[in-house]
């Protein structure tokens, strides 16, 4: 069985350690890693030993060992199953290198049978908009992030959703917008720099 929590603006900037031990003691966990973030397509298999693991993704076989990704539209995903549970933060190039499929296979590796990815608050596809020609080159690996040439703004929720049910994941998505809702930090609203995180343990 595993735990999921998304936290919000009331969660405190993640970045900060004081507010990682905060949170870390208000949920019981002994350990909570986090990453050193680079929209790499890295994933790491860990335990309780170590800390800042420079990657993009986490899984992990032992309980009560927390995995966390920091995000502020980008995707913070939590992947669970039976007895291994993963963590990505998914951005445009996260979706592009396939991080997610990644993350599937090194749970996969574990033992996991059945997965359940949970798309956490993350820009939707109304406000995420890029420029026409960035549009055109990213719709050509990743069609299912398309909105319209007119629009020119990309669906990542969609994207990363395709990409795992193609892997046999069963995906939920919370569609909670960052940029739109004020409850959570938002890098495009005003250039925050604050972060949540979506975390998960056994
Ligand atoms: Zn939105």
């Amino acid at each position: 069985m595993s735990r999921t929590l998304f936290t919000s603006r009331a969660g405190g900037d993640l970045k900060l350690p004081a507010n990682r031990q905060t949170l870390g003691q208000a949920i019981s966990l002994t350990t909570l890693h986090f990453m050193r973030q680079t929209h790499s397509d890295l994933v790491m298999v860990v335990d309780e030993k170590g800390e800042n693991f420079e990657c993009d993704a986490l899984v992990t076989s032992t309980p009560g060992v927390g995995i966390a990704a920091l995000a502020a539209d980008c995707m913070p995903i939590t992947f669970s199953a039976e007895s291994v549970v993963g963590v990505a933060h998914i951005g445009r190039v996260g979706l592009g290198s396939a991080i997610a499929i990644k993350t599937v296979r090194a749970m996969r590796e574990l033992g996991a049978q059945e997965i359940v990815a949970t798309i956490g608050p993350s820009i939707c596809r109304d406000c995420y908009e890029v420029s026409s020609d960035m549009y055109r080159e990213f719709i050509l690996h990743t069609p299912a992030s398309s909105t319209s040439q007119a629009q020119h703004s990309l669906d990542l929720q969609r994207g990363v959703r395709a990409q795992l049910e193609a892997n046999s994941v069963t995906v939920i998505n919370l569609n909670l917008c960052t940029l739109e809702n004020p409850l959570y930090f938002s890098f495009r609203r005003g250039g925050e720099s604050a972060r949540q995180a979506g975390i998960i343990s056994l």
